[in-house]
């Protein structure tokens, strides 16, 4: 087999195996309603930014977020629908480039399996909308051990009122 097909064929079956991931919805939040749009709805209601990670899944480029500076306290909420998903107490510089977080809030996130760089990885989005916010890995700090790994432009901050 060439390295050509060898990369068509994997390409293949990650897109296979991305197709048929079912999203596991940890136990629903009796107080989340679910916020379902449009395609076109979402167009309008996001920036471009904002649809290619929410709506596609896609990655925001390292170190591109104001908000990986962001000291202040307060709430990160889903940049589509406003649901709290984190709190600024449980950000840390995980120094990877992108806003990392040790502990969502909890029925905050959905999770799912996605094969997308062929080894499996943890999706998360928001539970109300759907809306894709990150990865979350095991190299996270105490006490949790997991690491949030967010795309800035998928959330909004609301900082705390002084
Ligand atoms: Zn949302």
């Amino acid at each position: 087999m060439t390295r050509r097909n060898l990369f068509s064929l994997l390409a293949a079956v990650g897109l296979a195996s991305k197709t048929q991931a079912a999203p596991q919805q940890a136990t629903p939040r009796p107080d989340i309603v679910p916020l379902r749009l449009s395609d076109a709805q979402w167009r309008e209601r996001l920036t471009p930014q904002q649809y290619a990670v929410l709506r596609q899944e896609g990655t925001e480029r390292p170190g591109s977020s104001p908000l990986n500076g962001e000291k202040r306290k307060g709430i990160f909420a889903c940049a589509g629908c406003e649901l709290p998903l984190f709190q600024s107490q449980h950000k840390y510089e995980s120094g990877t480039g992108w806003p990392s977080f040790h502990t969502p809030i909890a029925g905050a996130l959905g999770t799912q399996t996605d094969f997308k760089l062929l080894l499996p990885r943890t999706e998360y989005h928001c539970a109300r909308c759907e809306g894709h916010q990150g990865h979350v890995f095991d190299d996270g700090p105490a006490p949790t051990g997991k690491r949030y790994c967010n795309n800035g432009v998928a959330l909004k901050f609301l900082p705390e009122a002084a």
